[in-house]
């Protein structure tokens, strides 16, 4: 179905339709983009799975889940007044926290009447002969709109990993991603983690403080860096908030969005002393700096990145008392940086507590979980509680989770099983009136920043259609093909591609995504904003518009 062929439907007047504008979720991306919308005029909905508002930060209630960017530069900067009145209690906020600013956006700007709880979309089935989208809630009600704006996040899809007999474990057992409600303890008890990415190192280090007994499943070792979080003193604060400007103005020029970017110089161009006194100071700088502000060439040259790897792992060899336990957690399979770098708190010297156990399950994989544990290729466990930090269906995984079909009935699974294609993350061909937030191949870095920028940018473009009374938005083929080519372009000669990791699309335990994509984009930020800004600034002439 080509763009013109799309555009052949009439449209059904809005007034005849439930809503303007259907959003799938309400974490940040879809609670901003309800507000920006309604500022339009627009008659919104809401459509949330959860209980409460939040997304990530509602869903991933786990121990230790604490923001590893600085707080400051990862909330909301829309609102001047919601900046003033809100005050960061630590560089690094924990979950409970983040949730109860969430919450509170959502009370200061009356969001929650348009918000719909405890409504998972089952379905979203373009309509062509009324130019419009009819959303399906696994309730069996329905409801049509224009628009359809999928804020559904990328990383929101927990898996569960393949091993015969998760189902038969008796004991509690919990996925990260889908933690309870309640209050979960773990004093006294036999206590396994599965998975050792971010969300993996944050909860092993905040079970291993009140364990009876932790073992630590780990397939593959990441490499992790101090956190350095602290509290946020009163004087810290004044500074903080006089200086939001400033910080905004930074993160919208690095290249991530991130306060850190890459340093200007290369890895070999400086003495090694100051090298080794660059890295060290890198190591001792609290958040994302040795990952996000190391040497530009650390993650595209090979000797630069085996350099600075080198002097992780002496790190880790000096932390870890048991030299066994510190080879185990130095990773082999990639270098520094070229997977997500888990911020750790004390992550390291855990192995160093007599109740805690490392198990590489390379070298004795998990062979079954049972009613009362899991047996290893060489060795029987017994637990009291299994957590599975498993990871998540990345990027495509929660659109899947939804039967999405654009025009002529055409499903986005099956439409992507070749590859993703998009024009800049936010439009599918055949897709007509869908918009995706933070969707695959979107500008990610520092998320809060990306999708205020995405949001507005839809809400430009839905506002521009509104005033001309447009009812139809579709990429053309040509805008396509330029976009994707250009996130190809961008993912050229880099090192973190090489690599298997969510960020490349590989997940083994769901079906289909056991071999590397092009799954994201890896340009600046800054280059994503500059394509998005011409197309608006051209009239949207990327787009097909009727
Ligand atoms: P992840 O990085 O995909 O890690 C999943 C872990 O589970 C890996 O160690 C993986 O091993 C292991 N695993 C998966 N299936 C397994 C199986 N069948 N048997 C044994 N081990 C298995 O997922 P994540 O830790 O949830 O993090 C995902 C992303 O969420 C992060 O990269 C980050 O972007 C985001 N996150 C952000 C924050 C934050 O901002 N504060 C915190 C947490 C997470 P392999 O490596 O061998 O596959």
């Amino acid at each position: 179905m080509s763009a013109t062929q799309a555009t052949n439907g009439a449209a059904k007047p809005a007034h005849a339709l439930d809503y303007d504008v259907i959003i799938i979720g309400a974490g940040i991306s879809g609670m901003y983009q309800l507000l920006r919308l309604r500022e339009l005029g627009m008659r919104v909905r809401v459509l949330e799975a959860g209980t409460g508002v939040g997304g990530t930060w509602y869903w991933n209630r786990y121990p230790g889940a604490r923001f590893d960017s600085e707080s400051y530069s990862y909330q909301y900067s829309f609102s001047k007044e919601l900046l003033d009145e809100w005050s960061w209690s630590e560089h690094f906020a924990g979950q409970p926290e983040t949730l109860r600013y969430l919450n509170h956006v959502a009370d200061k700007f009356d969001l929650r009447k348009d918000i719909q709880f405890r409504s998972r979309v089952k379905s979203a089935h373009y309509q062509e002969a009324s130019r419009s989208w009819k959303v399906s809630v696994e309730d069996g009600s329905a409801y049509s709109a224009r628009f359809l704006i999928t804020a559904v996040g990328p990383l929101s899809a927990p898996t569960m990993p393949r091993i015969a007999g998760v189902e038969t474990f008796k004991g509690e057992s919990y996925h990260t991603g889908l933690w309870p409600h309640h209050p979960v303890s773990f004093a006294g008890k036999r206590v396994a983690v599965i998975g050792t990415g971010a969300t993996g190192v944050q909860t092993i280090q905040e079970v291993a403080k009140t364990v009876g007994h932790l073992t630590v499943f780990q397939r593959t070792p990441n490499w992790c860096k101090p956190l350095k979080n602290g509290k946020i003193s009163d004087e810290e604060q004044k500074r903080i908030k006089a200086s939001y400007d400033e910080i905004f103005k930074r993160c919208d020029e690095t290249y991530s969005c991130f306060l850190h970017t890459p340093d200007p110089r290369r890895t070999f161009e400086v003495s090694s002393e100051e090298r080794e006194a660059f890295l060290e100071k890198l190591y001792d700088t609290p958040g994302f700096g040795m990952w996000q502000g190391n040497f530009r060439d650390m993650l595209t040259d090979r000797e630069a990145n085996k350099v600075i790897s080198e002097f992780v792992a002496n790190k880790i060899r000096q932390r870890v008392k048991d030299p066994k336990v510190a080879e185990q957690l130095i990773p082999r399979n990639h270098g520094f940086g070229t997977r997500r770098v888990p911020m750790e708190t004390k992550y390291y010297e855990v192995y160093n507590q007599p109740n805690v156990e490392l198990v590489d399950i390379k070298e004795t994989p998990i062979e079954q979980i049972t009613s009362n544990g899991l047996k290893t290729s060489d060795r029987t466990f017994e637990f009291d509680m299994i957590i599975y930090a498993t990871g998540f269906d990345a990027v495509t995984g929660s659109f899947d989770r939804i039967d999405i079909r654009g025009a002529g009935g055409v499903g986005l699974k099956e439409k992507w099983r070749g590859g993703i294609e998009t024009f800049v993350g936010v439009q599918v061909a055949g897709f007509p009136n869908m918009m995706m937030l933070v969707g695959p191949h979107t500008a990610l870095g520092n998320i809060p920043r990306s999708i205020e920028y995405n949001v507005d940018w839809v809400a430009g473009l839905l506002g521009y259609m509104k005033e001309r009374n447009l009812t139809l938005a579709e990429a053309k083929p040509e805008a396509i093909d330029a976009w994707t080519d250009f996130v190809r372009e961008k993912a050229e000669g880099l090192l973190s591609n090489e690599i298997d990791s969510w960020m490349t699309g590989v997940n083994l335990n769901v079906d289909g995504k056991s071999k590397r994509i092009l799954a994201r984009y890896s340009g600046s930020a800054p280059e994503y904003r500059a394509w998005c800004n011409k197309v608006a600034a051209e009239g949207y002439k990327d787009l097909a518009l009727a």
